[in-house]
């Protein structure tokens, strides 16, 4: 703005006819204005609530703000005073005791996340105080801004909630039980045995899911939810932490003798029975318990521990207490497994063939090809292995291995015999390999591979094997019987073949169990049972081996009972490829 300005008195003088002085202070009132019209530009642009703090005498007042800020702080500059002290937000609570401190302190800026200190329905905010460039002669400045975060604080809150809860109960989920197990583990007071994880499995719930639908499941879940919550003290928690599986977190005074009575107290309530829809049903559970101590590492790890005690339980019928040294087992399994593997792949494995032998003559008929594994010097039983092969899987290759190893063998043995070898050679196939494996293709594949003949080989199933699944055996033992290969039944008597399967499926032989041949000659019921195999064999037309011959003494008490053929130590162990064509060559020379 220009004003046109003349001498008065030797003194400049305006055209309003002011005086240099009170052209100044006029000038510097009408740049005040200015900077706090910008000033309020400012905060209104913003997006957030802002207001702008000055600093006089060490008293700090709002010098300007926007209508967010007002809104968030309560705050009305035309009722109230401009003074912090009177803005209820700052006076006092998180925001302002932080913002006393940083006005004394010598930060720059300071930022952070707070609420309104209200205790009900507070707000949660994301808060930044400024210090502004101090200019020469003015007072101190600073801004501050404050994010309102609370919807944003709360949806998260929430699905934390949902995340941590089981929508069908209603209970804490196997989630939020572990973070309260994982925080007691962590808690620096924490001593051994002052916890105990109880699981609980309702028995019988997958009866009841598929006779009466899913609904009465959910309804039958949520009854016993609440009984069992009945049976526990408030300071237990109680959580789902799977389908029917319940896991309970609670302290104990007297050591685990209070877990056993909080597991009586839940069977009790659940000895009254269940109403669903119109019906009364019993429901049961088995429990296991397992201690806190400071030698578990995790959450995860305490319950894992009950469930082994539970898995006992629900075999035993009676609660049960987790040891140590069932870990250990389970452990040992696990490192087998992953060492089992490694030994199949690198063909660590070897077979070793026990002689068949007929009883009548005493001619070594074939060779039974067993499974060997010398691992680190020791040799593990096949009683050990295989069961860990079929539970992992492994058995699929194992299987092939052997077929594929039994068949070279003798094919082995009758090149460097130049002969065709009158001999037979069995091998075992577990209910595994039937389920999973194209056994068919298998064995075409290694009679092929050796180029010998189908009726030279012997594939000997378990009884369990046809019990699993009675089609898919009936189809696979059939078309292996057109590859023209004889099967044989093992350990017969232990299981519980039909008579029915025996009839229609296609068995050539039947192996009688050791058991009841060991002890045939001195118990009476062994020497029946034995009869009555001989018999039903020769009625249905098919062959018979008894396994685990020791004694001259049995091998001839086998033969005049009309048994085929004859195994066993008496004759020879199992023993490598060499030993048992020089075993052979040695008989039949
Ligand atoms: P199995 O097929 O019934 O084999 C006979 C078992 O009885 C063999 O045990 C053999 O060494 C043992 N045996 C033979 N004669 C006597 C005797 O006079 N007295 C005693 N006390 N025992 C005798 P092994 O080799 O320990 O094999 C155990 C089981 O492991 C086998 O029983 C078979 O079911 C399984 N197995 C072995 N190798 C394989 C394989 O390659 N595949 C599959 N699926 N299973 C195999
Ligand atoms: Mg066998
Ligand atoms: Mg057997």
């Amino acid at each position: 703005m220009q004003t046109a300005a003349k001498r008065v008195d030797g003194k400049t003088v305006s055209a309003a006819g002011l005086d240099d002085e009170e052209v100044a202070l006029a000038a510097a009132a009408q740049l005040g204005t200015i900077l706090e019209t910008v000033r309020q530009g400012y905060l209104d642009a913003l997006p957030i609530a802002a207001a702008m703090i000055t600093i006089e005498d060490e008293e700090p007042f709002i010098e300007c703000a926007n209508d967010l800020f007002r809104l968030v702080a309560e705050w009305d500059e035309r009722i109230g005073d401009r003074a912090i002290a009177r803005v209820p937000i700052l006076r006092a609570g998180p925001i302002g005791n932080r913002l006393g401190v940083f006005i004394k302190g010598p930060d720059s800026a300071y930022q952070f996340d707070t609420t309104d200190g209200r205790p009900i329905g507070g707000r949660h905010f994301t808060v930044r105080f400024a210090g502004l460039k101090k200019v020469e002669g003015q007072p101190r400045r600073m801004l501050l801004s404050m994010i309102d975060k609370t919807a944003q604080v709360e949806t998260e809150r929430s699905l934390r909630s949902e995340m941590l809860r089981d929508t069908l109960t209603g209970l804490p989920n196997r989630l939020s039980f572990n973070e309260k197990v994982d925080a007691v583990l962590a808690d620096p007071n924490f001593r051994d045995g002052q916890y105990a994880v109880l699981a609980v499995d309702m028995t019988r719930f997958s009866r009841v899911n598929e006779c009466m639908g899913a609904m009465a499941g959910d309804e039958l879940l949520i009854t016993f939810a609440r009984r069992l919550v009945s049976a526990l003290r408030p300071t237990d928690m109680l959580a789902r932490t799977s389908g029917d599986e319940f896991g309970i977190l609670m302290r104990l005074n007297r050591g685990m003798a209070d877990a056993l009575r909080a597991a009586e107290r839940i069977k009790t309530v659940l000895t009254l029975p269940f109403r669903l829809s119109d019906l009364e049903i019993r429901v049961d559970c088995a429990i296991g318990c397992a201690a806190l101590t400071s030698s578990v590492a995790s959450a995860d790890e305490v319950l894992r521990n009950a469930q082994f005690a539970l898995k006992r339980a629900k075999r035993s019928g009676t609660t049960q207490v987790y040891e140590p040294v069932e870990a250990q087992a389970v452990r040992r399994q696990f490192s087998l497994e992953t060492e089992l593997r490694v030994a199949i792949e690198s063909e660590a494995l070897t077979l070793a063939f026990q002689p068949l032998v007929e009883l009548s003559s005493g001619r070594v008929s074939g060779f039974e090809a067993l499974a060997r594994w010398e691992h680190e010097g020791q040799v593990i039983s096949p009683a050990e292995f295989i069961p860990v092969a079929e539970e992992s899987g492994l058995i699929v290759q194992l299987g092939r291995w052997a077929l594929d190893h039994a068949t070279q063998t003798l094919a082995d043995w009758d090149r460097r015999t130049g002969t065709r070898l009158p001999l037979n050679i069995s091998v075992n196939l577990s209910f595994i390999q039937v389920s999973r494996d194209d056994v068919v293709g298998a064995v075409a594949g290694a009679l092929a591979a050796a180029g010998i003949t189908g009726d030279r080989l012997t594939l000997e199933l378990t009884e369990s094997a046809v019990a699993h699944d009675p089609e898919k055996v009936a189809r696979t033992l059939n078309a292996l019987k057109r590859l023209d290969v004889r099967i044989a039944m093992d350990d017969f008597g232990t299981g519980y073949t039909s008579m029915a399967s025996l009839q229609t499926l296609p068995i050539d032989l039947l192996k009688i169990d050791q058991s009841f041949v060991t002890g045939m000659l001195e118990d009476h019921d062994s020497r029946a049972i034995v009869r009555a195999i001989l018999s039903l064999a020769a009625a249905l037309g098919m062959q018979t081996t008894a396994e685990g011959i020791e004694t001259e003494a049995l091998a001839l008490a086998l033969g005049e009972l009309g048994c085929i053929y004859g195994q066993g130590f008496l004759y020879s162990q199992a023993m490598p490829a060499e030993d048992a064509l020089t075993y052979w060559l040695d008989r039949n020379a």
